[in-house]
């Protein structure tokens, strides 16, 4: 198995339940993109075999005699941490992903049990400890509720420590797995938000999605229209691309967060941060005590993501079509289909 090789079965092995430790019945688990750059070894540093999945929704199994919080049958979830040194000042502030001695990713980790690598959520069980499994509301349809554990945590952080809310005008740039959740979050925190994108059809589906206006990007009038008039961008591309335009959108004072491209960017101009003190800021994915809070706020408001559901079998065709944009706006894998072949 390496970089070009499609995804095929493979048998692996879960640690023996300890004290603290949950297993789950994996029923679903959403496509990341991140599954897609770490199977083929875009970001450097994949291990192989990779078992990829980070967005794990199933059901308690077997539970450790030291856990509180979770019992059998309990639906929960797993999202792109399963363990942290828990004793740096990140851990402490609950921000586990920014763990100062590495976070532990659940797939492509270290795997401190079993030793070599973790096993991502592609697969019929896990064993994670309880600190990093999460509750999953009952009420909302349980399927499309795996992708808010990437693409919906990275959407909420920011939204969250940049406190947007009622009366904030908040634009959403891109129109992906991340940026779908962007503008429902957005939406659903009162803001005023604006879809901005490059394509014109992508109007009536950010629309739907709760985007009160819609800018093209490649609408230079209309750019200019909106100069100066942001509270705040949260910026979704996940590739290469020009900030500038963008930086101009911003109000005094305020920022736009990048959350999709995890490579180097174009120039950015100085001048535009300056005039208006504007800032340029990042953020990855959120900690466990926060995206508890994302889940039971989706509860609360019934938010869960857009997504086509596909067997196991189907992932090499679904990868590809990742890759072409063409998904709105991720796809979830039925686990049933892995444990039934
Ligand atoms: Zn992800
Ligand atoms: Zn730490």
């Amino acid at each position: 198995m390496d970089s070009k090789a499609p995804l095929t079965p493979l048998n692996i092995a879960r640690r023996a339940v300890k004290d603290t430790d949950v297993k789950i019945d994996i029923l679903y688990c959403g496509i990341s993109h991140s599954d897609i750059h770490t199977v083929h070894n875009d970001w450097g540093g994949t291990k192989y075999p990779s078992v990829p999945g980070h967005e794990i929704i199933g059901r308690v199994m077997e539970t450790g005699s030291g856990v509180s919080k979770f019992k059998v049958g309990d639906l929960v979830g797993v999202g792109c941490l399963v363990d942290s040194c828990r004793t740096c000042d990140s851990c402490k502030d609950n921000l586990e992903q920014y763990c100062e001695n590495g976070a532990v990713g659940t797939y492509n980790g270290k795997d401190k049990d079993l030793g070599g690598h973790t096993f991502g959520g592609y697969s019929e069980t896990i064993v994670v400890e309880e600190a990093f499994v999460l509750r999953i509301p009952e009420n909302i349809d349980i399927k499309a509720t795996a992708p808010l554990l990437c693409a919906g945590i990275t959407t909420w952080s920011p939204l969250r420590h940049w406190n947007i809310k009622k009366g904030d005008k908040v634009g959403v740039i891109g129109l992906g797995g991340l940026g779908h959740m962007g503008v429902k979050f957005a939406n659903a925190l009162g803001a005023h938000v604006v879809m901005i994108t490059t394509s014109e059809s992508k109007s009536a589906d950010a629309k739907k999605l709760g985007a009160h206006e819609v800018l093209i990007s490649k609408d230079t009038a209309a750019m200019k229209q909106y100069s100066r008039s942001f509270d705040f961008l949260l910026n979704t591309v996940p590739v290469k691309h020009d900030l500038n335009p963008y930086i101009r959108l911003l109000k005094r004072d305020t920022t736009m967060c990048l959350v999709g491209a995890i490579e180097p960017l174009e120039d950015m101009h100085g001048g535009l941060l300056i005039t208006g003190r504007k800032n340029i800021a990042g953020s990855l994915i959120g900690g466990i005590k926060e995206t508890q809070e994302m889940l039971d706020f989706c509860g609360e408001h019934n938010i869960v993501c857009d997504i086509e559901t596909i067997n196991i079998q189907d992932v090499n065709k679904a990868y590809e079509r990742v890759m072409n944009a063409d998904i709105k706006y991720r796809f979830v894998i039925d686990m049933k289909s892995l444990k039934e072949s």
